[in-house]
């Protein structure tokens, strides 16, 4: 087994003897916090998110079929695996502790051996599938958010905006005459350029509920909860001048010298009728009058006004 790694594991039973039980077993290999109420078990699974959650099922307060059934319809807290370790011993107990979302069922007496075994096989499964979740929503080029992420940020932030009544701004960004720098320098310094322009974007991105994503191609779009119009439009211009500022040559044929940007603003405060198409489009047409009148800048459209 390898030595202590920098995963979490949270126990929640309300004999403390069991807790100090399961902590001379877990400790050598895992951080462990231990929780005697349900009450503390879910504000640490919230607050700390544990990988691994070894939950009694008879507590002083309430059942933990009832905490792993809280977790399990929690957004934030429904990927923790659960293994129920209890004392209930019956059939009907253990498929129970299954149908409500959990992943093992050890009852006690437990040996020590069996229950190492197998949190260690519960902890490797949740380290390959956030390593799996991680990767499939980032994009393969750039290594910035991709469009699925995008989108899933999105309707959550939206639905945010709606619940808070705050504005939400959405940037799309195109890249300026990036046809004729592909034709010019070839497809890798294509690619090289879009990394470019990716880490600059994130590297001016300091708010972490702010979301910069690859939407596809040469397009990107920047999510700004929380901001107003004005707001927005003062970052968008940020952002553009921090392109500019990278001096990359455009291609000879083009007619800016440098790879410039063209970004929509849209802003929306929404109601409970709107939808996330209504901002896309909006930053969308935006971005549409920036390419038409001249790239290399900036256009606005506030849903709200
Ligand atoms: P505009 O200013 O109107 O946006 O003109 P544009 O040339 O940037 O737009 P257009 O849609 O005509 O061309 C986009 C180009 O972006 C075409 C394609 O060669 C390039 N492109 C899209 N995805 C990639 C990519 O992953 N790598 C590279 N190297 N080029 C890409
Ligand atoms: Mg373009
Ligand atoms: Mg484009």
């Amino acid at each position: 087994m390898d030595k202590k790694n920098d995963h979490t594991i949270l126990a929640v039973d309300d004999s403390p003897e069991n807790l100090d039980l399961i902590k001379n077993i877990l400790e050598p290999y895992y951080t462990v916090k231990v929780a005697p109420s349900s009450k503390l078990a879910l504000q640490i699974a919230r607050s700390q998110k544990p990988d691994l959650i070894l939950l009694d099922i008879m507590l002083d307060d309430v059942s933990g079929y009832d905490i792993c059934h809280q977790l399990k319809e929690d957004n934030d807290t429904r990927n923790i695996p659960v293994i129920f370790l209890t004392a209930k011993r019956s059939e009907a107990d253990e498929i129970q502790g299954f149908k409500i979302g959990a992943c093992d069922y050890i009852t006690k007496p437990f040996s020590p051996a069996i229950v190492l075994a197998r949190v260690k096989t519960q902890i490797h499964l949740k380290a390959k599938t956030d390593l799996l979740e991680r990767l499939a929503s980032l994009d393969g080029l750039t290594e910035i958010p991709n469009r699925r992420a995008f989108d899933t940020a999105m309707e959550r932030q939206f639905n945010q905006a709606k619940r808070t009544n705050t504005p939400l701004s959405l940037l799309i960004m195109d890249i300026d005459n990036f046809k004729l720098f592909n034709d010019y320098f070839g497809h890798p310094m294509g690619d090289d350029c879009l990394r470019k322009v990716a880490s600059t974007l994130m590297k001016f991105t300091q708010r972490p509920e702010d979301l910069v994503a690859r939407l596809g191609g040469e397009e990107f779009s920047i999510l700004l909860p929380n901001t107003d119009n004005f707001g927005a439009a003062m970052r968008a211009e940020q952002y553009r001048l921090a392109i500019e500022n990278l001096k990359i040559h455009q291609a000879n044929n083009s007619p800016l010298p440098y790879v410039t940007v063209s970004i929509g603003v849209g802003t929306v405060i929404a109601h409970t009728n709107d939808n996330v198409k209504q901002l896309l489009q909006a930053a969308d047409d935006a971005l549409y009058r920036a390419k038409r009148q001249g790239r290399n800048q900036v256009c606005c459209e506030n849903l709200s006004s």
